[in-house]
């Protein structure tokens, strides 16, 4: 085929034309496109919390601890980390802090010590990492991704943990770094009285990290100390694959807060993630708040976290409060301490 130069030239003349309206189009596309590109939610753990007692001193407390979380996860995703690494770096902080019952603010056993659970899913291959009854450990949810990333078992409890939480140099803190005054009363208060742990813990400060990072990558994690004045051993849902943590690429990642025995016996995060995943024709919200009515069902209460393949972050919960928040890549950034403060649907609400 003989080309002229006209044609030559026209036809560079078009494609540049076509190269400059395809990159003003994508540019356009990126604008006018709402899904986001990374998506994380975090908790604090819910439960009944009281408005009356929130002072407003105490709120900028709470709220200032979930907006540092917040930010350390988002700006793993932001600068392209991975989900797994986001979900840490958000729970580090809240860990750190007194004021959650997970890390360092962790409630007391029976015997007066601190015994701390922790989970973590990578969503991209479905391997997890948990610990159950460790103490000592600064930073649960990092050993439990250390267990994660050694690979060769889920979860390790007790001595045995802490044991190889030495040979993998994770930080430890002696007892005095866990005593805080407030859950050391709670505990006396529930001697004393005869009372059951969840009438001294009116709230679970469990605390959790869901998120979908750029490669479209899910991951969740969960870090608590329990429930005030457990014994015998006591282990919850936190630290167990499919009722606190779940996250698997396909459907979404949860983390959950609440009466654990009854998270258990419904597999909460694994029961959510199964549901979207055989593609119900219900909404992720519609499918989360469906769990935690069967949670209400059977007598307990709490609260998960999800964050979807689309970027969707969700609350549900059944308490009147959860202490939580989400961001995304297209700008939403939010905290909230108590049902219907910002636009997420809650579950049904509570009657104590
Ligand atoms: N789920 C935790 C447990 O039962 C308690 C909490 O959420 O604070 O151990």
């Amino acid at each position: 085929m003989i080309v002229s130069q006209k044609q030559v030239i026209a036809a560079l003349f078009l494609s540049v034309l076509a190269l400059g309206s395809g990159h003003q189009l994508h540019a356009e596309n990126a604008m006018e496109d709402e899904t986001p590109r990374w998506s994380l939610a975090i908790h604090g753990g819910a439960g009944t919390l009281d408005p009356d007692k929130m002072t407003p001193e105490l709120r900028v407390e709470y709220e200032a601890v979930l907006t540092e979380a917040l930010e350390a996860g988002s700006a793993v995703l932001a600068s392209g980390g991975s989900a797994v690494e986001a979900v840490q770096a958000a729970i580090l902080p809240m860990e750190d802090s007194p004021l959650f019952n997970a890390g360092r603010g962790a409630v007391y056993t029976w015997d007066g010590t601190h015994e701390l659970d922790a989970s973590i899913m990578d969503g991209r291959d479905r391997s997890a990492g948990a610990i159950a009854g460790v103490s000592g450990i600064k930073n649960p949810i990092l050993l439990a991704e250390a267990v994660r990333q050694d690979g060769r078992h889920v979860m390790l409890a007790g001595e045995g943990a802490e044991q190889f939480a030495s040979g993998k140099g994770i930080e430890t803190a002696p007892p005095e770094y866990f005593a805080t005054e407030r859950r050391q009363k709670a505990l006396e208060r529930m001697k004393a009285k005869e009372l059951s742990s969840l009438d001294v813990d009116h709230k679970f400060g469990t605390v959790g990290a869901v998120a979908l990072d750029m490669d479209g990558n899910l991951a969740a994690g969960t870090s608590t100390g329990g429930m005030t004045g457990k014994r015998w051993g006591r282990i919850g849902d936190s630290p167990i694959i499919g009722a606190g943590t779940y996250a698997d690429n396909r459907s979404c990642a949860v983390s959950a807060t609440g009466w654990g025995e009854f998270f258990i016996r419904v597999g909460v995060a694994q029961e959510i993630c199964t549901r979207l995943r055989l593609d119900l024709g219900e909404s992720p919200q519609v499918v989360a708040d469906a769990v935690m009515a069967e949670v209400k069902q059977l007598g307990g209460d709490g609260g998960v976290i999800l964050v979807t393949p689309e970027g969707d972050a969700l609350f549900s919960f059944n308490t009147t409060g959860m202490y939580r928040g989400r961001a995304d890549s297209t700008g939403l950034s939010e905290v909230a301490i108590f049902g219907g403060e910002e636009n997420a649907g809650t579950a049904d609400t509570p009657d104590h």
